[in-house]
């Protein structure tokens, strides 16, 4: 089922959804499905499974060439997506991203996640390589997130990269895109991004999944800027409880966001790592309540695939 038909049926009550990543490879399905079997008391009507394009690195060569050799660190979203809807019967969605992708393959990504009856796909751009300072699309893919949003678009009105192709049967994906509340971080200022953003909903996006953010003044402002501005498409909230010291300085860093000083001030001064997830999980339980009331259609936890924080919070509102 659509997300959009999710929260429809829900009538105004807040859904809870996670987020999955693909375990390190080498290991099999059963890690997924334990952490499935954790969540599913909560009754997400989806769960995401991220994406991960190839790392690389130098192989020296006896006589001083490198070779530049690419690896994969993590097992394909689309299988993991099968397993999931086959399994729990919940609706799975996997992230599709550009980077590492040519429109070939994208497109033959989204015949096979037609052919395996998922129903959403989260359109993203994808960072910069590990090493490259900056994102560089792969030659014969795409360079923004517009781009391969337009392809899916393309696709679901039965027009595929090749006139010459024996069917054109049309696709049904029910797109969604990143937003930020606090701006991506490569924009210039936070109107151009926010531009871009009206641009994909323009274009068909049908729901918009929000980065990490720990002061929900945030959120709520960009919920209105949105509304003021022709964005009526729902808005997903995504969360993530904080569990370590370490993640002050690594949080700002990765996802360029703001924690605010009180939260910052309260884990600096906690003794452990316990200590930390306690008030990690307060915080969190709090920003969901305001969330709550807010009327956020769906509270999206980023689990990193640990599910235990994740638990105990939704446990206090669920
Ligand atoms: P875009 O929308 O393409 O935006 C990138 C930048 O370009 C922005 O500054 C924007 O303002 C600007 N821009 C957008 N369109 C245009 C245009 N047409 N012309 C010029 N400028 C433009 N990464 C992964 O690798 N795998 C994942 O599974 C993954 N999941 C994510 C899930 C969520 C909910 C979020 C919020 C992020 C996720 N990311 C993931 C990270 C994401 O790929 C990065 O934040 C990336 O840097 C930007 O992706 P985007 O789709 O927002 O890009």
């Amino acid at each position: 089922m659509k997300i959009t038909e999710h929260i429809k049926n829900a009538k105004g009550k807040t859904l809870f959804s996670f987020e999955l990543l693909p375990p390190a490879k080498g290991q099999g399905i059963q890690s997924i499905f334990q952490t499935m079997d954790e969540l599913m008391e909560f009754k997400p009507p989806f769960i995401d499974v991220t994406y991960h394009r190839e790392d690389y690195l130098y192989k020296e060569h006896g006589n001083g060439l490198l070779e530049r050799v690419s690896y994969r660190k993590r097992p394909g979203t689309v299988a993991i997506c099968a397993a999931i809807i086959n399994k729990y019967k919940v609706d799975a969605v996997p992230h599709l991203i550009c980077g590492g992708f040519t429109k070939e393959e994208t497109e033959n990504a989204l015949i096979d996640l037609n052919f395996l009856g998922i129903d959403n796909v989260l359109a993203l751009r994808g960072d910069a390589q590990r090493g490259e300072p900056n994102f560089i699309p792969t030659p014969g893919g795409h360079a923004y997130a517009t781009d391969l949003l337009q392809q899916v678009v393309d696709m679901n009105n039965g027009k595929y990269l090749h006139e010459d192709v024996e069917s054109s049967e049309k696709t049904d994906f029910c797109v969604g895109v990143a937003g930020y509340p606090e701006k991506h971080f490569e924009s210039p200022n936070f109107n151009t991004d926010f531009k871009w953003l009206k641009k994909k909903v323009e274009m068909g996006a049908e729901f918009i999944v929000t980065q990490m953010f720990f002061n929900v003044d945030k959120y709520k402002e960009f919920v209105v800027k949105c509304r003021d501005n022709g964005i009526h498409v729902p808005i997903i909230p995504g969360l993530k409880p904080l569990t370590s010291k370490k993640q002050l300085i690594t949080l700002p860093r990765v996802f360029h966001l703001d924690i605010p000083e009180e939260l910052s001030d309260a884990v600096d001064s906690c003794k452990n790592n316990a200590d930390v997830r306690a008030v990690g999980q307060e915080w969190l339980v709090q920003q969901c309540k305001e969330l709550i009331d807010f009327g956020a259609p769906v509270l999206h936890f980023y689990t990193m695939s640990n599910p235990g924080p994740t638990k105990k919070i939704v446990e206090q509102l669920a």
